[in-house]
């Protein structure tokens, strides 16, 4: 048999290694060690890291790229943010927005990125971004998919429109039901906006991701409602919490009883390291706390936990660019969760937890599956995190569509090497 593409000789996340992954018809046809067929694309892995593509399930697609505009965020903080987003909106144009998020969407294109999340602001009564988000969600669509999320970032019930522009949105198409409770006026609204949402998800029959307790208030109780609504309502791992970061501050016995509660509900939780680590703890002197949710408590509970990235050059975070490697790395360093165990479980939180909570159709390295790979230049998963490793091919539907040749760099040293593969450096002790 002939395929189409055959990668040779890779190693898999789970740790499987010497195999090859063949494609026919866009999707995963073999993988077994030592394929004997021919094949149109041969890509030699030399045993690195193969992988389903990155997915980001936490972003703000409409805003990335916009930084400056119309001028910085001084405070750093998550409300001046809104603030200069507030200035900025009346001065979006479709074409200009569409074309911020086509560049993104390059960018994360060729780094392996190829789902997101994005969360759409729906307070503008003209639903220009949204607009311009589902155009580009349509052109897009060969090589990213796109999930769109309304998000009423003025509040559900603080915006005027807010709660009648979240459903024009969602009848325009837009995916999921999206909220922001701590910026409701008082937290008696704010658990009314979780409940209204989480009843027009279950109406509906989409899914909801709110923005909850995004703040360093330990009496913040927005995700409590939350996992309490998705309990009664019956919608499970439909219903996700991102953010989340008041969970850092709050007491340890309500803790206790709170993770519980979201297990029970089979709720989903999305962390975004890079930016509530910037954002969070901006009122504190010292000790100044760190603002990022309870990931490992989270887990030890068994609740789903993904790693998102939320900004990238935007009126809330200045840098970033596309690497979902980089947010598993800031996660080991600022949850911390240092164990061999954990850092590997990083790289499934920016890769297969998340595709669980977007509910991407056939993603995975298994026969049947959609052929979208990303091949790293790392021995496995714990590595690529350690690296931020460059992303040698990216293929989507069985053909390439980035390459990136392997970091290399030439030395020019007495008695040693003339050249170094970072990679190379992989520990033969710690596995
Ligand atoms: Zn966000």
């Amino acid at each position: 048999m002939n395929f189409d593409l055959i990668v040779r000789d890779a190693t898999l996340p789970d740790g499987r290694k010497n195999l090859d992954v063949a494609v026919a018809g866009g999707r995963i046809a073999a993988v077994e060690p030592g394929i004997e067929a021919e094949a149109e694309t041969v890509i030699d892995a030399g045993g690195r890291l193969l992988s389903p593509p990155f997915v980001d399930c936490h972003f703000h697609m409409d805003a990335t790229l916009s930084l400056g505009l119309p001028r910085l965020n001084v405070s750093g903080t998550l409300l001046e943010g809104i603030a200069l987003w507030g200035e900025l909106k009346p001065q979006l144009t479709h074409e200009a927005l569409a074309e911020r998020a086509l560049r993104y969407c390059d960018l994360a294109v060729a780094q392996g990125l190829l789902a997101v999340r994005s969360h759409v602001d729906v307070c503008d009564d003209r639903l220009l971004a949204v607009e311009a988000l589902l155009d580009v969600k349509k052109k897009v669509k060969p090589y990213l998919d796109l999930q769109l999320v309304a998000f009423p970032q003025d509040g559900y019930f603080r915006s005027p429109n807010a709660a009648k522009n979240l459903e024009r949105a969602l009848d325009l198409g837009v995916d999921v039901v999206g909220g922001i409770p701590h910026f409701e006026r008082t937290m008696a609204d704010g658990a009314a906006s979780v409940k209204a949402l989480c009843e027009i998800a279950a109406q509906r029959g989409l899914m909801v991701d709110l923005h909850c307790d995004e703040s360093d208030d330990p009496m913040s109780r927005h995700v409590e409602t939350l996992a309490f609504e998705a309990r009664r309502l019956g919608l499970g791992a439909r219903a996700t919490g991102s953010h989340l970061t008041s969970m850092h501050s709050m007491d340890n016995y309500y803790v206790s009883k709170l993770l519980p509660l979201m297990a029970e509900s089979g709720m989903c939780a999305i962390a975004n390291p890079l930016i509530n680590l910037t954002l969070q703890g901006r009122h504190d002197s010292y000790p100044r706390r760190r603002g990022m949710t309870r990931v490992a408590e989270m887990r030890a509970q068994g609740i789903p936990v993904a790693l998102g990235q939320d900004c990238v050059m935007d009126p809330w975070y200045g840098l970033g660019g596309a690497d979902l490697l980089d947010v598993a790395h800031m996660a080991v360093h600022g949850a911390p969760m240092t164990s061999r165990e954990a850092i590997r479980w990083t790289f499934e939180a920016v890769t297969e937890v998340p595709a669980r909570i977007m509910g991407l159709d056939g993603y995975g390295l298994h026969v049947g599956a959609h052929a979208d790979m990303v091949l790293l230049q790392a021995a496995d998963p714990i590595e690529a995190v350690r690296l931020r490793a460059t992303r040698l091919y990216v293929i989507r539907r069985g053909k390439v569509i980035a390459h990136t040749p392997a970091r290399e760099a030439k030395l020019s040293l007495p008695g040693r090497p003339a050249k170094l593969d970072p990679a190379s450096y992989a520990p033969k002790a710690a596995i």
